[in-house]
């Protein structure tokens, strides 16, 4: 077992790690306090390869593997966990789902555009009345002679009030349930397509999240993306590696919130000396510690097992990393935010934004208790 990085991927952690240092912490605070879309750091990301990881170099992607897109994610969410969050649902959701199921000629036509930040994408599975149990969802994709007209509405969705390109799943044969799915793209602009409302919230506030709204709107069979019904493929085909990764991400702001904490705790003083030095304060910081490297450790794991292609146990590893990963971010921040004091629960210091962010890693992609219902199946389905 190998637990170091190779020479291009400690490059790369660095790369990124200057990249979130230099261009991404200075509007950290600036988009979360708007809810403004981190556009400058979108189009250098674009630039630096980061919002096509795994796409093929030959369509303007980076042509790497989970390990490497686990890397960026951990080091971009250390910073501010919108921007990761949105660049790593353009590269790790919306490109993956796409490019491993589009034909040719359409990964000619988007992936380019996807991989350099011209095309905003979003992907939409989530309804008003669909959320865990997704396989449930409403939307219709009625088939005609030369396409589908599309009914419904999707929620929560990611980039979706600034998204140029949705990939959007809808039931084509609904008496058929879950086997009756099909994904499709459609751009922005196309009649019967509007955005909905943009929603305000807790945390992850510069990375936007809307609705999307279908109104007997027409899309051409050509935007079919894999095989009419067997949009349940797609679905699963790339959950672990995204379990794996909202994992590290939450890794990320665990990571976060103890380097500023382990700054503050050195600068501030009570009883005349440094907080670090009561043994409580040192108690939560090997706390914070352990839990961060366990959550690391699962994580890329389940990032090797994936790139090598060890798919036994896969599916409950990859679950329990995510739900792991959500708990480790959960509580290293809340303690940041004790070690800050009073000062933690100011938005002068970026911990309470940490706390606020690690909050959706516990529902978004799959709830916690959906993350505990995969590993427990699976552990008695043995
Ligand atoms: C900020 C944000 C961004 C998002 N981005 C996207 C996106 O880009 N695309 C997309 O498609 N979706 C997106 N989502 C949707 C997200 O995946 C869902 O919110 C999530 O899956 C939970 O669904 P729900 O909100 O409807 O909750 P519900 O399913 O209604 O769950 C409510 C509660 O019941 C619990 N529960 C439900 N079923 C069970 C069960 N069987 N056993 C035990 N407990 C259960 C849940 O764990 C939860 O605690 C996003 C959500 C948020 C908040």
């Amino acid at each position: 077992m190998n637990f170091e990085f190779t020479e291009e991927q400690l490059m790369l952690q660095k790369m990124v790690r200057d990249f979130a240092g230099n261009e991404v912490a200075k509007h950290a605070y600036k988009i979360d306090k708007e809810e403004s879309f981190p556009y400058e750091a979108w189009k250098k990301a674009g630039e630096l390869g980061l919002l096509g990881i795994t796409a093929p170099e030959e369509y303007g992607g980076s042509g790497l593997g989970i390990i490497e897109t686990c890397i960026v994610a951990e080091e971009l969410a250390a910073v501010c966990t919108s921007t990761c969050a949105t660049i790593m649902h353009q590269s790790g959701l919306v490109i993956d789902n796409f490019m491993r199921h589009a034909t040719e000629e359409q990964k000619e036509k988007y992936l380019p555009r996807l991989c350099s930040g011209e095309l905003i994408g979003c992907l939409a599975m989530t309804e008003p009345n669909a959320g865990s149990d997704v396989l449930s969802m409403q939307m219709r994709a009625e088939k005609t002679e030369d396409g589908y007209i599309l009914n419904g509405t999707k929620t929560f969705i990611t980039n979706g009030p600034v998204a140029d390109f949705a990939l959007v799943y809808a039931k084509t044969s609904p008496e058929k349930g879950a086997k009756g799915i099909s994904v499709f793209f459609i751009e922005d602009g196309t009649p019967g397509f509007k955005k909905g409302k943009k929603f305000e919230k807790m945390g992850w506030r510069g990375s936007p999240t809307g609705e999307l709204i279908f109104e007997n709107c027409f899309i051409p069979k050509e935007n079919l993306v894999g095989e009419e019904d067997k949009g349940i493929n797609i679905l699963m085909a790339g959950l672990d590696s995204e379990r794996v990764v909202m994992g590290v991400q939450g890794v990320g702001i665990a990571t976060g919130a103890l380097n500023a904490s382990l700054k503050y705790a050195q600068e501030r003083e009570q009883f005349g000396k440094s907080i670090s030095k009561f043994q409580m304060i040192q108690d939560k910081f090997a706390t914070m510690y352990t839990k961060i490297e366990a959550g690391r450790a699962l994580a890329y794991k389940g990032a090797s097992l994936i790139e090598n292609e060890k798919t036994e146990g896969i599916a409950r590893l990859a679950a329990a990393t995510k739900l792991f990963g959500a708990d480790v971010a959960m509580e290293v921040t809340t303690e940041a935010v004790q070690i800050f004091g009073g000062y933690g629960y100011m938005k002068e210091f970026p911990v309470e934004r940490y706390m606020r962010d690690a909050k959706l890693m516990q529902i978004g992609g799959g709830t916690s208790e959906i993350q505990k219902h995969i590993i427990a199946k699976a552990l008695l389905s043995n």
